[in-house]
């Protein structure tokens, strides 16, 4: 299937109603198509922030030394569609910026990045 013709999945909501996770996941997801070294992570749940009115969604830029790094962007839990669509733009840029950062890294730096990831206690 020619890439063109990928649509993430329709969207259910209408655009004053606040969209699922994998709504949300799509249309950001959509936004960054264009970035084929990053990968979505569609329920990919981790709650770490400390912001519960906030959704977050993920996604994993890899490098070719084994390294992969989390992405994220947040979400405001009460965002409808339209108001998520009026600031993709924005969202879709935060994932670039970080992705970008990540991969001007030096893989020497990928390597103690990922000792410091692997290093829980
Ligand atoms: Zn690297």
């Amino acid at each position: 299937m020619p890439r063109d013709d990928f649509a993430p999945n329709q969207a259910v909501a209408v655009s004053g109603e606040v969209p699922g996770d994998d709504e949300l996941h799509a249309l950001i997801a959509g936004a960054v198509l264009h970035r084929t070294d990053l990968v979505a992570m569609p329920g990919f749940k981790l709650d770490l922030s400390a912001n519960p009115g906030f959704r977050k969604v993920f996604f994993k830029a890899g490098c070719e030394c084994g390294t992969s790094a989390l992405l994220s962007v947040e979400v405001g839990g009460d965002k409808t569609l339209g108001e998520i669509e009026a600031v993709l733009p924005t969202l879709a840029q935060r994932i670039e910026t970080q992705a970008d950062s990540f991969s001007r890294m030096s893989c020497d730096a990928h390597r103690q990045f990922r000792m410091g990831r692997a290093a829980p206690r």
